[in-house]
């Protein structure tokens, strides 16, 4: 799988990427040569809408989004065969921290999350990060919903 480093304009495509199961990690900073550092450290490819920002050795690899909207942000990267999508990986990672999300015993979720939701869900996961508490339907809905629709459109 592709691991990406989404600039400073694409903080909702970067969380659409982890929903996706993607390591994506947030540069908020505006030093091109910085982003340029980072990716190379861990491999990851750049995702800009800045048309300035250009590979300088010939192993960069930057990806140009050219949608305003995330979820057609998402769509794009799809369509020209940057993603795969497979329902495995989905909801595998923070939103916030983009770390792998555990699975912990339901008796740990009680009290932690509203109760009605406690008593509606089977499974929950942890952040192991920020111990944020995710369950089925805890992402954004209407994200979740048409990255749903996507998946199963391929
Ligand atoms: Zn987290």
């Amino acid at each position: 799988m592709m691991k990406f480093i989404a600039d400073r304009m694409l903080g909702k495509l970067a969380k659409g990427l982890r929903m996706l199961g993607y390591d994506t990690l947030y540069y908020r900073g505006e030093d091109p040569h910085q982003i340029i550092h980072l990716a190379r450290q861990e491999g990851r490819v750049i995702l800009t809408r800045n048309t300035k920002l250009v590979p300088k050795r010939a192993s960069d690899r930057i990806i140009r989004v050219s949608q305003d909207n995330p979820f057609l942000q998402l769509k794009e990267l799809f369509q020209k065969g940057h993603l795969s999508l497979n329902d495995e990986n989905l909801f595998s990672r923070c939103l916030l921290c983009n770390a792998l999300i555990e699975e912990i015993p339901r008796e740990e979720a009680e009290g932690k999350v509203p109760d009605f939701i406690f008593y509606q869900q089977k499974r929950f996961f942890r952040c192991p990060q920020c111990r944020r508490i995710y369950w089925q339907g805890s992402h954004p809905g209407n994200m979740q919903r048409r990255l749903e629709e996507l998946l199963h459109s391929s």
